[in-house]
């Protein structure tokens, strides 16, 4: 677990400024919901976090540790995408051990993870099967039992639910939430959906053209939104 510290960032794609300086600090085992409209720049502020994206201005920091020269790997983050690319050809244990066995994890240590992180999941049952014999919930499982076995500092979501049907993106709501409870590892995760939001989050940072319009919990941005583009979003009544 770690804390996560984002100083004045900024990122332009060529001439164009996409993120106007966004400063937050996330406090160690939050669970903070990044909401805003499509294009707004969520996936790239998460992106700059993981390290897949360049930073153009000011510094990320996790667990106090400047990190912006690090590889996505040495800053021990996992990221949750809403494809999530299983390798067909391995089982569902091979699948979530996968990242551990390239790390140079000993074979006994890999099984010990993903036996607890199946567990933690509801996959004990499914170990040996390929992905093509699951269900599209139980994919998105695996996906996330692959980054629960890397035991990251921090958990990164982007829109992890959107691609599955509204009653299992209700169940795998409850399965986040829950698994938070258990691990409590700092996380930040990316929705549009205001509800999911409003669930899961110990904090939302709403965000805006590329910059943030307020960040509180889910009541106070519900009862006291900064503007009218705030109340608009989280559906509040003002
Ligand atoms: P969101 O995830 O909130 O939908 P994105 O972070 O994907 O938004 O995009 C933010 C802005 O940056 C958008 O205007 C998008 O068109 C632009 N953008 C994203 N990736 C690139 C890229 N590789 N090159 C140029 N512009 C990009
Ligand atoms: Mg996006």
């Amino acid at each position: 677990m770690a804390s996560v510290e984002l100083r004045d960032i900024r990122k332009s794609y060529g001439t164009l400024e996409v993120i106007h300086g966004v400063s937050l600090m996330i406090e160690d085992g939050e669970f903070i919901a990044l909401v805003g409209p499509s294009g707004c720049g969520k996936s790239t502020l998460l992106r700059m976090i993981a390290g897949l994206e360049e930073i153009t201005d000011g510094e990320v920091m996790i667990g106090g540790q400047v990190v912006n020269p690090l590889t996505p790997r040495e800053r021990n983050i996992a990221m949750v995408f809403q494809s999530y690319a299983l390798y067909p050809h391995m089982t569902v244990a091979e699948n979530m051990g996968f990242n551990l066995k390239l790390s140079g994890v000993a074979k006994p240590e890999i099984e010990k993870r993903v036996g607890e992180a199946a567990r933690m999941l509801a996959l004990t049952d499914l170990l040996e099967r390929k992905p093509s014999q699951l269900s599209g919930g139980q994919r998105q499982r695996v996906a996330m039992g692959r980054a629960i076995v890397r035991d990251p500092a921090v958990f990164l979501f982007d829109e992890p639910l959107s691609n599955l049907d509204a009653k299992l993106r209700v169940q795998m709501r409850s399965e986040i939430k829950s698994l938070h409870q258990k691990v409590g590892t700092t996380s930040i995760y990316v929705t549009h959906d205001q509800i999911e939001a409003m669930t899961l989050a110990d904090r939302i940072v709403v965000l805006n053209q590329g910059h943030i319009e307020q960040v509180g919990t889910p009541l106070e941005l519900y009862r006291q939104p900064a503007n009218l583009f705030v109340a608009g979003f989280i559906g509040s009544p003002a």
